[in-house]
């Protein structure tokens, strides 16, 4: 469904990705995992197009979006900073993602209630960005990329900056939601244990180039690389 052929990217002297070959079936979640500095930021923002490859080419449903602009490729995107607008409220902030598109206010009325109530944000339309706390803000930046209702969802370390226990609890959430809505999603973390749990299937990034991809399982008990092996926390 989304198909990553041939991608590279350099900037200045470094390879930031290197021949990155990588398919994703719809309604699959699959989390780019490898240690800081490794591209899996870059990468998230090619398919988003918010940085262009130097060579090789992306495409969703057998269509060709590389050279597209962002706002038309139907992808929904949340970062590890919240990047949320302090002066507008929850319901506003979340209703921005829709102020593109040329809808009726009660449409987009409907929209936004539908999607706070799937994120559990009910009760906190109307607070500003500051009087929430870092779970809600991360819940308000997820619910303002699936308002849209994206065909693909980019998830770049969402819940890194949250403690242990919210952070569970978001990841469950975001689970739920990815398989209630079958929605194509690629989350990104440096978080082996994460992406144990979240995903269909893990791809193991280590500078700018794909060394494994496969099952949680199989990368856990059969890493392909000393690398990975000491990534993953495995013993062989
Ligand atoms: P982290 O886990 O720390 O977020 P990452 O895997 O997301 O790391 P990237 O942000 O993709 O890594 O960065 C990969 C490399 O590319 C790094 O060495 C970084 O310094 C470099 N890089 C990223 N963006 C730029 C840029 N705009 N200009 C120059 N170098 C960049
Ligand atoms: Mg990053």
């Amino acid at each position: 469904y989304l198909r990553i052929a041939g991608l590279s990217k350099t900037f200045g002297r470094t390879t930031v990705l290197d021949q990155i070959d990588c398919t994703i079936a719809e309604g699959e979640l699959v989390t780019l995992l490898g240690p800081s500095g490794c591209g899996k930021s870059t990468l998230l923002r090619c398919i988003a197009g918010l940085t262009a490859p130097d060579r090789g080419s992306i495409s969703v449903a057998g269509v060709d979006i590389t050279g597209m602009a962002p706002q038309q490729r139907g992808i929904g995107m949340v970062f590890q900073s919240y990047a949320l607008f302090p002066n507008l409220n929850v319901r506003d902030n979340i209703a921005f993602g829709l102020s593109m598109q040329r809808l009726p206010a009660t449409e987009i009325a409907r929209r936004v209630a539908d999607i706070v109530a799937l994120v559990e944000l009910q009760g906190h339309e109307t607070k500003l960005v500051h009087q929430l706390s870092g779970g809600q803000r991360q819940r308000v930046a997820l619910a303002r990329a699936l308002v849209v209702r994206p065909r693909i969802l980019l998830l770049d370390e969402p819940l890194s900056a949250l403690d242990a226990r919210i952070r569970k609890h978001l990841q469950q959430q975001i689970r739920r939601i990815q398989q209630q809505l079958k929605l194509t999603t690629v989350f990104v973390t440096h978080d082996q244990e994460e992406a144990m749990i979240l995903s269909d299937r893990i791809v193991v990034m280590e500078g700018g180039r794909i060394v494994q991809q496969g099952s949680a399982e199989a990368i856990y008990t059969r890493p392909a690389s000393a690398f990975v092996a000491g990534f993953m926390g495995s013993f062989n």
